[in-house]
């Protein structure tokens, strides 16, 4: 039996209007864990892209105009609005990316905590004032927002990371274009459909479907002044290079591979329990997933029996069953780069649980890969370097503090890591060497509050960080302003 009565028919919203695309192509949505048709996603084109920058132009100078305190209301309204449906979010997401109910509805959670700090940073876009040189002279700086903003947003937290950026632009005054991920179009029409049922004027959010060529579209528009950009670091490395070119201002939070580094005085069950869940949660389908365990060789064995079973005990399945603790990869493009890198690991290292798919009980109608742990891995191979984005652990062993260092600090990503010990010193050594935007001690790698940052360095993270205080000084341009009110009698000449 199918988890939706009739599918649903997702449709572009531009200047507060649900429209389908200017060409009438649709895509199919189906849900990764049995392939049930669960809806039509327009299917954009840069036409469609003119349309929506159009809408988003038009609405800006009335929201730009509109006091930020009361831009934070609507925000604040949003949230509200999501909180009542939480429940039938958590499930369209689950269905559509394919984690399980818990994560989904637990994601949906998340959110509207960042939105309702969002709300309030409102009312905190505070410039500074200083003392002139000049008599008779206030200064002052003041915050302008961009203009239209294009976010380009990836599936894997389609929830989360389109509303951690429209709210930080729409509160600095902007006018954003969302261009989310084709794999995940169901959850991007439900924000539309929140954002047009809390009464924002209409242009001042539009949602455009589609993969690269509308995303293509909104990076090189004329009329778009910044792009916030979350994906792979293939993709963030080409928006880089044209956004530079352009001289637009751009965000980027791309890859990860995070490292968690357990030490001989840790307590080796609770890493072991934090690294399956990094691992093999949300079906290694975190940009903070733990991808590498570097572990000191005293502990190694223990460690990796006690992550072996509970690696073993994960039930594969589809992602409202209650006793589902692990959904499926999103899309067969994924399930094939899941199992490309288990092939490439059985040649490098040493393979103790898991490899290939699930299949059995119908699992094969999905794309299930298998809890993968892969033991003596040399830290500089494949598998240790890569981002595989599925359930796949390298086990990396060290003797010295300098090893594990080298090999944590070892790859071009920097998101996070995690470091367990019991030591305090230990912990503080790690925390200044870790080359990671985010370090978490004695707890899993995954995680993150909206009042803080959130990002990564190297081919991690381009520009600043996103939620906490400051995620809406990417979305505003600082203005120094000098008054000479004439309160004073000037005593020389400024040139
Ligand atoms: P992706 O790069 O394939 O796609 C992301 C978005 O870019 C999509 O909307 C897609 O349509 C668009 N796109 C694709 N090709 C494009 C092009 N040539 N020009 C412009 N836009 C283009 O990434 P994905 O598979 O959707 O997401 C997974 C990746 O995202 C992983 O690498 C993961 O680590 C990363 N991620 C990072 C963070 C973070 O905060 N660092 C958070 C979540 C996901």
């Amino acid at each position: 039996m199918g988890h939706v009565s009739s599918p649903v028919h997702y449709q572009n919203y531009i200047g507060g209007e649900f429209v389908p695309a200017g060409a009438g192509e649709t895509r199919e949505n189906r849900c990764p864990a049995d392939g049930e048709l669960l809806g039509q996603a327009p299917w954009s084109q840069s036409s469609d892209i003119d349309a929506a920058v159009a809408a988003a132009k038009a609405a800006f100078p009335g929201w730009r105009d509109t006091p930020a305190p009361v831009r934070g209301d609507r925000v604040a309204k949003l949230s509200r609005l999501i909180e009542d449906r939480a429940s039938d979010w958590g499930r369209a997401l689950s269905l559509e990316e394919g984690k399980v109910f818990g994560e989904g509805r637990g994601e949906v959670l998340k959110t509207l905590k960042y939105l309702n700090f969002a709300a309030g940073d409102a009312r905190r876009m505070t410039g500074i004032t200083a003392p002139s040189e000049l008599p008779g002279t206030f200064a002052f700086t003041t915050w302008r927002p961009h203009g239209v903003v294009g976010l380009i947003t990836p599936w894997n937290f389609p929830v989360c990371i389109p509303l951690w950026k429209i709210a930080p632009a729409i509160i600095a005054g902007n006018t954003v274009v969302l261009k989310p991920a084709p794999e995940t179009p169901w959850t991007a029409h439900l924000i539309a459909q929140a954002v047009a049922e809390c009464g924002f004027p209409a242009g001042v959010v539009n949602v455009v479907h589609g993969d690269a060529e509308p995303a293509k579209a909104l990076i090189e528009h004329p009329d778009v002044h910044a792009i916030s950009f979350t994906g792979s670091t293939e993709v963030g490395r080409i928006i880089e290079a044209r956004c530079g070119a352009l001289h637009k201002p751009i965000q980027c939070e791309l890859g990860g591979k995070n490292p968690i580094i357990i030490f001989d005085d840790a307590d080796v069950e609770k890493a072991a329990i934090a690294t399956a869940f990094g691992a093999f949660g949300s079906t290694g389908q975190r940009c903070t997933a733990t991808s590498r365990a570097i572990v000191h060789e005293s502990v190694a064995d223990a460690y990796v029996a006690a992550v072996t079973e509970l690696g073993k005990a994960v039930v594969p399945g589809h992602p409202l069953d209650s006793a589902t603790t692990m959904g499926p990869s999103v899309s067969q493009r994924q399930l094939d780069q899941v199992l490309k890198y288990m092939a490439i690991g059985e040649g490098e290292a040493h393979k103790v649980l898991g490899g290939g798919r699930a299949t059995a009980n119908g699992l094969d109608r999905g794309y299930f890969p298998n809890p993968t742990l892969f033991d003596h891995v040399d830290p500089t191979c494949r598998i240790a370097t890569e981002e595989i984005f599925g359930p796949v652990l390298s086990v990396i062993r060290f003797s010295t503090v300098d090893q594990a260092v080298t090999a944590a600090n070892g790859v071009k990503y920097g998101l996070t890591s995690a470091v367990y010990t019991s030591n305090i010193g230990t912990a503080f050594d790690l925390i200044n060497r870790l080359d990671t935007g985010m370090t978490q001690v004695n707890s899993p790698t995954p995680g993150g509050e909206g009042h803080l940052p959130f990002g990564g360095i190297k081919a991690t993270g381009t520009g600043p960080r996103e939620m906490g205080p400051d995620a809406w000084r990417f979305y505003a341009e600082s203005k120094t302003v000098y008054i000479n009110h004439g309160g004073a009698k000037r005593t020389g000449s400024f040139y």
